[in-house]
């Protein structure tokens, strides 16, 4: 009966003891007033992921979770960055709840598009994606490089939704696929859409960070990016192999044309192009190699196949709810 579903709202949380009480507050107010309108089931809550903080973060979710009946809590043996952290809740919301949907701790995602979210579900959506209709509050900057990262990773067959993070409602059968994805490197948001099911979308308006500073510094970003088409394609592997070729065919050419004109009687072309080209085809072999680098770093991490993630305590209900 899927007015009864039961509910969990996944937030990873990383140095977030600015934001984390109005957070928690608003969560609380969003929860009571999706079980008042018998959207979900009254067992509905919220898990609130600990990633490693060094703040106070950890025991402001102890605080919440003794006095608060909807939180609950995790938290990780260390910090394990933002996916991990992420796919640690849900993997334990998981089989104690119906449907999950994950988001930020800085409240930019838009709360009240929960209430399609859980429409769209109870319509049979087993995965439902927020995606954002306008950046205008996030910086020129990080609009910018946002826009780059899509186009970017698209055009390198990381098939991801165009606009979405990771505020997504996921139904209890899409995370028991998603459990059987054995990665180790995560780029949940490419795969997400991998598991199939049916999926809707949801648009909204992201605003800005309640408090507190992004914990996604430029760097981090661009190791994200790059994380996100290593692990998903082998694409950027073929386009180097494509570029050898058209610089082999192009190599060869060039020396047939050197011979017409050497035949012809006339001295070969400039130094200059010579030692140009040369450090053309020297930078292309070594972006070349580093890309195969970056792809057995992967194999190599895979291979090791250590734990994701560690869990250091679990904080959740005295009387979990029962499975339907
Ligand atoms: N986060 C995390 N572990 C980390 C870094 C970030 O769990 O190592 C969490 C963080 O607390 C927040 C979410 O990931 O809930 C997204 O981070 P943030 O809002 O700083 O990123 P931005 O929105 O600026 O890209
Ligand atoms: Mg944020």
């Amino acid at each position: 009966m899927k007015e009864r579903d039961k509910l969990c709202i996944v937030v990873p949380c990383y140095n977030e003891e600015e934001v984390l009480p109005v957070t928690v507050s608003r969560l609380t107010e969003k929860i009571l007033s999706l079980i008042q309108r018998g959207l979900v089931a009254p067992e509905s809550r919220m898990l609130l992921v600990d990633d490693g903080s060094r703040d106070r973060t950890w025991e402001l979710i102890r605080r919440y979770h003794e006095k608060e009946p909807l939180v609950e809590g995790l938290r990780l043996a260390r910090n394990r960055g933002h996916q991990n952290a992420l796919l640690a809740g849900l993997m334990e919301a998981r089989g104690r709840y119906d449907l999950t949907i994950s988001m930020d701790a800085d409240l930019q995602d838009d709360l009240d598009a929960i209430d399609a979210m859980v429409e769209q579900y109870r319509e049979g959506c087993d995965i439902v994606y927020g995606v954002r209709s306008s950046r205008e509050t996030d910086t020129p900057f990080k609009r910018g490089t946002a826009l780059a990262f899509y186009k970017l990773m698209n055009a390198m067959g990381a098939e991801t939704v165009y606009n979405h993070a990771d505020y997504r409602l996921m139904s209890r059968r899409a995370l028991d696929g998603l459990s059987q994805f054995r990665e180790v490197n995560l780029f949940l948001r490419g795969m997400v859409p991998m598991i199939g099911y049916r999926s809707g979308v949801v648009e909204y308006r992201r605003g800005e960070r309640v408090a507190g500073e992004s914990k996604y510094p430029l760097s981090k970003m661009l190791n994200f990016a790059a994380d996100g088409i290593t692990s998903l394609s082998v694409r950027p592997i073929r386009v180097m192999a494509g570029l050898g070729a058209v610089l082999f065919g192009g190599g060869c050419l060039w020396l047939l044309v050197l011979l017409v004109l050497f035949l012809l009687g006339q001295g070969p072309a400039g130094v200059t192009v010579a030692i140009a080209s040369i450090w053309t085809a020297a930078g292309l072999n070594l972006l070349g190699l580093g890309l195969i680098g970056e792809y057995l770093g992967k194999v190599y991490l895979e291979t090791k196949d250590r734990p994701r993630y560690l869990i250091e305590t679990r904080l959740f209900q005295e009387d979990p709810p029962s499975l339907s």
